[in-house]
């Protein structure tokens, strides 16, 4: 069965309608770049930036992330690379930022929430993406927003960063600016949302756990965590249309997303790019191509 999906690692799958579906790949090193473009991914749809700040002593460098960042953007060019922003909390906690204990980590002060609060961390990675940006089609998303205040105040800190890179005489260049959608709260204000973002990335992962009210690392409700349930494909549903009538891009990056039974689901829904582990991206574009157009047999 591999070797009969290699066949399908250079095609670009389309949609009954030509649209091009993109087959992305999650990455959470540089080392996993080779095995994502040898299982033909068009691009990347998260790269975590967690390994990096987790891997050092010291916080990473500006310098250090902005290397890092335009390696991979030059990887996959013309293809876009989503870079997420930290999206650490309590849990898995990292030297240089304290973080308090919490009794419900999951619900606590992790992503995007503490970014904001810790500005000593998060402008050096914003700085860095623009950084990169010079280098390649970046884009950046940011993790566990729950509201159109965490964005506002991100693009604030990323025009502040910009201005001081411009005083500065260092190159750099905008980037399409996305959202994660992965609480429940995102999910209900997805309209607000897609007024205020350049795209939405479904995180399928935490959005089950948060709609279903099950701890995904918890194996005793591990039954509920079931993306397939109602419930979280009617967050799914809302988030798609709400991204559709805005007319921005919806993607999916959480494990669902490389699912062969859901992805005719998601591709109806109107989701066009789809990001996973490289191992599901030859089955992922066999299955869009079994929906019914013609694909190109190329990379563009
Ligand atoms: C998700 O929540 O679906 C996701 C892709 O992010 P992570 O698994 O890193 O939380
Ligand atoms: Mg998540």
């Amino acid at each position: 069965v591999k070797q009969s999906l290699k066949a399908y690692k250079d095609i670009t799958p389309k949609r009954a309608d030509g649209t091009v579906i993109e087959i992305a790949a999650n990455l959470g090193s540089l080392e996993e770049i080779e095995a994502a473009q040898e299982a033909g991914a068009m691009g990347v749809g998260l790269f975590r930036t967690e390994l990096l700040f987790m891997r050092h002593i010291h916080l990473p460098s500006e310098d250090l992330q902005a290397e890092t960042y335009a390696t991979l953007a030059k990887a996959f060019a013309p293809y876009p690379v989503i870079v997420r922003t930290l999206d650490i909390g309590g849990d898995k906690p990292i030297s240089g930022i304290d973080f308090p204990v919490e009794e419900n980590p999951f619900l606590g002060w992790r992503g995007i929430r503490m970014c904001l609060d810790r500005p000593d961390v998060f402008k050096p990675q914003l700085r860095a993406l623009l950084r990169a940006a010079v280098h390649g089609n970046i884009k950046v998303m940011l993790p566990m927003v729950s509201g159109v205040d965490e964005v506002r105040a991100t693009r604030l800190l990323i025009d502040e960063c910009a201005a001081e890179l411009k005083a500065e005489g260092r190159d750099h260049a905008a980037f399409d600016l996305g959202i994660m959608v992965e609480t429940p709260a995102a999910v209900l204000v997805a309209p607000m949302l897609a007024s205020e973002v350049a795209f939405f990335s479904i995180g399928t992962n935490d959005l089950t756990q948060y709609i279903m009210a099950a701890d995904r690392l918890n194996p005793t409700v591990a039954k509920l965590n079931d993306v397939t349930h109602p419930a979280v494909m009617a967050a799914i549903a809302l988030t798609a249309k709400a991204a559709v009538e805005a007319g921005i891009m919806v993607g999916m990056c959480g494990e669902a997303a490389g699912r062969a039974d859901l992805i005719p689901a998601f591709v109806d829904m109107g989701l066009t790019e789809l990001s996973m582990s490289p191992s599901s991206i030859q089955r992922a574009k066999k299955c869009v191509l079994d929906l019914g157009a013609a694909p190109d047999q190329h990379f563009p």
